[in-house]
């Protein structure tokens, strides 16, 4: 199923990645980022707004997914966790592409790409993905 490109909290995630632009929420008077998004900052209370990242990170850790454990995934694919540049405190859940699962490696410099992925039902859609630099 697509993601809701109307969803209160997630949906400018979404509409920023159709634009080809990674944006995350983050709490200006803590200047730091607050990651998955919330109706406010769980440290001050204060709005958060969503920022553009430049799509450089690094990959912290990740799956090589052969077994078909969601019908809107056709295996084989690699799941990441991954570190923007800008916020390395946060953990993207994500896919990694473009590279073989045995040539991925910790802290790797990895840069963000917007493809489309298509799920079972319904329109695809865009998704930020990352590979190695
Ligand atoms: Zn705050």
């Amino acid at each position: 199923m697509a993601p809701d490109r109307n969803d209160p909290l997630a949906g400018p995630f979404w509409q920023a990645a159709a634009n080809s632009e990674l944006r995350i929420t983050w709490c200006e008077h803590c200047d730091r980022a607050v990651w998955y998004p919330k109706a406010d900052c769980p440290q001050c209370q204060g709005e958060l707004h969503w920022r553009a990242l430049s799509g450089d990170a690094t990959l912290l850790s990740w799956s090589e997914v052969l077994a078909p454990i969601n019908p809107d995934h056709a295996p084989p694919y690699i799941t990441g966790l991954v570190c923007p540049l800008e916020a390395p405190e946060v953990r993207l859940v994500t896919r990694i592409v473009d590279c073989e699962a045995d040539r991925l490696r910790c802290d790797m410099p990895l840069r963000v790409c917007f493809r489309a992925l298509q799920p079972r039902e319904g329109q695809p859609f865009m998704a930020p993905l990352f590979s190695p630099c």
